[in-house]
């Protein structure tokens, strides 16, 4: 709770620290988590209080909070070569590694990486690669972005104008020709007695009807997530990305895989595109890129855009893109680490060894009678609050009930997050089973209890 001495750490984290995506009621009454450290999937803040933290910090420290060869490889990254660019065709070794290792792993026979330092710059550099190429094609007008709403793809302004959330509207964004079909959510958007093959049918409809209006040669290409993520954990409905891509190919327009979560084991595979069966023409990475430990991204170009990439910027002798620290040195130690960690050292595994229990206590959640819906696929899922489970009525806005319920497990030691009036779990790989146990817990004793509440 609130330590209101003007020398607290909440008071100071106040004084001259700018909140980000926080909501700001919440923090002016309880004050700034301020952490110190972390061990396994435990984080400790400045009063000594533990948290396990369910969301394994933004999706991404997978590996838990000190996993001894990530730090290594690190310091042994700076003691040897502690920084460099990628521009002017000089790049480290360890970048070289990196580029090889994972093409080795991605779904493609051959292609190219570009390195960035988080995802929201790895969409950017996308969208500007699909620019330059419509340019150099003699197709300047193929400039048109489609993804979804309640879609996340990042904060820059290129980035925020992808992702389909209402808030960005405080910024007078999207920009223009950023266009958002409908989410894919079954349980919220599928209509009265659609069947799910039925709803995926419209949604394939819909993005034909958009592709006719807007002109197909007009379009640059279509992103998403395999599962949504920060748009609340939305596995696709049956069959989607099969119609999707379907449509897509028809029109020539690239299909970008957005594994900034996705990537890397969060849904049982490597990549939520092999969970879901299809193969993208090209792959966005972060978040556990370096299982978080090094802020880096990646674009992952599939064999055809990777040559016609090639060939484009030959033409022009450059791809005049990049940024000052691309394929930074130890981020490429670090990501190498990370992915050898991940999947050679049973991360993976112990993702799909634990999926059955974590969707037995999503189910067990569900039996709350205020929880709507328990989603997720793999380590990733999210409960739904309702006011009325049968209407799917959600609570009034004014009760911020998805903040009151991660108030109270952060008051339990437990960290996951609201997000609209759902609850977010995505806990790190390296979780135990009784870890397991008192994440659930501890989250349906605080549902319980606000509920309780706000009945
Ligand atoms: C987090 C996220 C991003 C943005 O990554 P940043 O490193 O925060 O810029 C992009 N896409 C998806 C799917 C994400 O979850």
């Amino acid at each position: 709770m609130r330590d209101d001495s003007p020398n607290s750490w909440e008071a100071r984290a106040d004084a001259h620290s700018f909140y980000g995506f926080t909501d700001l009621p919440s923090i002016n009454e309880r004050g700034a988590v301020v952490l110190t450290h972390g061990q396994g999937p435990y984080v400790f803040d400045v009063h000594g209080q533990q948290y396990l933290d369910a969301n394994s910090g933004l999706w991404n420290m997978v590996a838990g909070f000190d996993h001894p060869g990530l730090a290594e490889a690190a310091k042994a990254q700076y003691d040897r070569f502690p920084g460099y660019h990628a521009f002017f065709g000089r790049m480290s070794d360890q970048t070289v590694m990196l580029s090889e290792k994972l093409i080795e792993v991605s779904p493609f026979p051959r292609g190219k990486v570009f390195y960035t330092n988080s995802g929201s710059e790895a969409n950017d550099t996308m969208v500007k690669m699909l620019w330059f190429l419509g340019g150099a094609e003699g197709h300047a007008n193929r400039r048109k972005i489609i993804t979804r709403k309640n879609g996340y793809h990042g904060v820059t302004a290129v980035a925020a104008s992808m992702t389909g959330k209402p808030y960005n509207e405080v910024f007078g964004l999207p920009l223009d020709g950023f266009l958002h079909l409908t989410c894919p959510h079954y349980w919220r958007e599928g209509r009265d007695g659609e069947s799910e093959a039925e709803f995926t049918a419209r949604l394939a409809r819909e993005l034909e009807d958009m592709i006719t209006r807007e002109g197909a040669d007009t379009i640059a290409g279509f992103f998403a997530e395999p599962v949504l993520g920060a748009g609340g954990v939305i596995p696709p409905p049956e069959g989607y990305f099969q119609a999707i891509q379907t449509v897509l190919r028809k029109h020539a327009i690239p299909l970008i895989s957005d594994e900034v979560i996705c990537g890397f084991g969060r849904t049982g595979a490597v990549w939520g595109a092999e969970t879901y069966d299809f193969i993208p023409d090209a792959i966005i990475s972060s978040k556990n890129l370096t299982a978080g430990y090094f802020p880096m991204g990646a674009v992952i170009l599939g064999p055809e855009l990777t040559d016609r990439l090639q060939t484009a910027s030959d033409a022009i002798e450059e791809f005049p893109h990049g940024f000052t620290a691309s394929g930074h040195p130890v981020g490429c130690a670090v990501a190498l680490k990370a992915i050898d960690v991940i999947l050679n050292e049973g991360l993976m595994e112990n993702v799909r060894a634990l999926t059955p229990k974590f969707e037995a206590g999503l189910n067990w959640l569900l039996e709350n009678p205020n929880i709507g819906e328990a989603r997720g696929k793999g380590l990733m899922g999210a409960v739904e609050a309702v006011r009325d489970k049968a209407t799917k009525t959600p609570f009034e806005g004014h009760l911020s009930v998805s903040e009151r319920i991660a108030n109270t497990c952060t008051d339990h030691g437990l960290i996951c997050r609201p997000l609209g009036q759902a609850v977010v779990l995505c806990p790190a790989f390296i979780m135990t089973e009784p870890q397991m146990d008192e994440m659930f817990n501890k989250l349906d004793a605080a549902l319980k209890t606000v509920f309780k509440e706000v009945a």
